[in-house]
């Protein structure tokens, strides 16, 4: 009895697995997905993998954008075939992550990532390398599924779909058509237990909302107000690579009203947060801001996280620079510069941010009085700094709020364009060389670099106790 009683729980278990497993298989003259719209390095790798008698899937953005008319960023992959037998097939592949084992594989600049399929992190299997935290999110969960499985663990019903290379059609398991077509930002699955297990999730579905103008179902809108702190497990230098998906794929003024709508800006950048809340001039610099970054992104131009991450920071910054300056003999250059170092490392632990885009940043930051000075060696050395392009933009933001006089920021665009020689008439350096000008266009003056260096060799022993 006890026994027929177990079987039939399996049965039923095991019946309505089939039935959630099955997909709606959408045959190719009944979907927009064509392959003239799929990267002709995503196709090689389909078609390799395929014919090397693995199953192989487009998914994720590559599927969402192309029915959406949109150009994919990039083009994933998701396959039977275990990672180093993706290795075995691609010479040019590279196996990376420690979270998830994907293989990469490189044709110039264009990376094809190719996963393995995977069971959700509860598969009970007594040998899944899974491990949760005591919030629920997972650290590691490499358990090898079927298409089947793989379906579940990934995190929106717009993300979900899969192209299937064999003929070309597309399987949908959630639904993900009928939300692409309603416009809906929806997780599979029980919202809650999805953001606990990587809350990551809540940035993502504000990241699709904003880039493709999609609403966020109200499920995931109730459970990420409770669950936003949950950000603060991330590890930060993940962060980090999501603020750059965030702030730099054209989208970054959206993104940044529906982080703070949803009390996600906060978790990352606090103090920013609370200059917002009580400075409205702030709040049209980051504006401001936002807009040429997207504006940039646009038309193909090259963005730094620096510059955003010095827009964020400045009110915080100039906050304790005065501090600094009141307490302390310090110049306001230097009172700047420390007070970025130090909001930057406050910041560590939201969000690292990597030496090589705070170093700049607090130079940009620290350059910004400099720039009323118009005359002399020091005007000169302002313009030839290596940061001053990025500093002169960031002074131009100041002025567009009235923070700088509307002159001095002409003085500082005009001087950009004149001749040599015009140049050092308005520096009122007339008759002096610039360093790396043809000296044939100067009147023939001595460089004041050399004698410099000897003042600095003769001061030296001075120095010395
Ligand atoms: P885009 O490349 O335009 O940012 P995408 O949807 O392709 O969007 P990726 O980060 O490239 O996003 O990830 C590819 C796919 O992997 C996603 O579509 C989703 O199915 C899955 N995925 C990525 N990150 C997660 C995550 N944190 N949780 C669950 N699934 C994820
Ligand atoms: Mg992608």
């Amino acid at each position: 009895m006890c026994r027929l009683n177990a079987q039939a729980v399996y049965l039923s278990i095991f019946s309505r697995t089939l039935q959630v497993n099955k997909p709606k298989i959408i045959p190719r003259p009944e979907h927009n997905v064509s392959r003239a719209n799929i990267s002709r390095n995503a196709q090689k790798v389909l078609y390799r993998l395929h014919n090397s008698g693995f199953q192989s899937f487009l998914v994720g953005g590559g599927v969402r954008d192309v029915m959406l008319g949109l150009h994919p960023k990039d083009f994933d992959i998701a396959t039977n075939a275990h990672p180093e037998e993706i290795k075995a097939l691609f010479s040019n592949c590279r196996l990376i992550g420690r979270r998830f084992r994907l293989a990469h594989i490189r044709f110039g600049r264009e990376i094809i990532e190719v996963a393995t399929f995977r069971a959700p992190a509860d598969h009970d299997d007594e040998y899944a390398d899974v491990a949760h935290d005591q919030e629920g999110r997972i650290l590691r969960d490499n358990v090898y599924g079927e298409v089947d499985d793989d379906v579940w663990r990934r995190d929106f019903t717009c993300n979900a779909l899969y192209y299937n290379i064999a003929d070309f059609s597309i399987w949908d398991y959630v639904g993900g058509i009928e939300d692409i077509n309603k416009r809906v930002v929806k997780l599979i699955g029980d919202p809650e237990q999805r953001l606990r297990e990587d809350p990551v999730r809540m940035l993502r579905a504000v990241r699709f909302a904003a880039k493709l103008n999609f609403s966020i179902d109200p499920n995931i809108v109730n459970a990420m107000q409770p669950l936003a702190g949950l950000l603060a497990n991330v590890p930060s230098s993940r962060l980090f690579d999501e603020f750059i998906k965030l702030f730099q794929s054209g989208f970054a003024k959206p993104t940044f009203a529906m982080m703070r709508e949803h009390f996600l800006f906060r978790e990352l950048f606090p103090e920013t947060e609370r200059a917002l809340l009580t400075d409205e001039k702030f709040g049209r610099f980051v504006q401001i801001a936002l807009e040429n970054t997207d504006g940039r992104v646009k038309n193909d131009q090259s963005v730094s996280p620096m510059f955003l991450l010095g827009v964020f920071f400045w009110a915080p910054v100039l906050e304790i620079a005065n501090n600094l300056r009141a307490d302390r003999k310090m110049s306001e250059g230097q009172a700047l510069a420390v007070a970025a170092a130090d909001v930057v490392s406050w910041h560590q632990t939201r969000i690292s941010i990597p030496r090589r885009f705070s170093a700049p940043m607090r130079e940009m930051i620290a350059l910004q009085p400099r720039f009323t000075t118009t005359k002399g060696r020091r005007a000169l050395t302002l313009l030839e700094h290596k940061r001053f392009r990025a500093a002169y933009d960031f002074m131009l933001l100041r002025a567009e709020l009235g923070d700088v006089d509307q002159d001095l920021a002409k003085f500082w665009t005009d001087i950009q364009t004149c001749s040599q020689e015009e140049r050092m008439d308005r520096l009122h350096l007339g008759g002096k060389s610039i360093k790396g000008a043809n000296s044939g266009t100067e009147c023939g003056a001595p460089s004041r670099k050399r004698p410099r260096r000897r003042r600095a060799k003769s001061a030296k022993p001075k120095s010395k106790p």
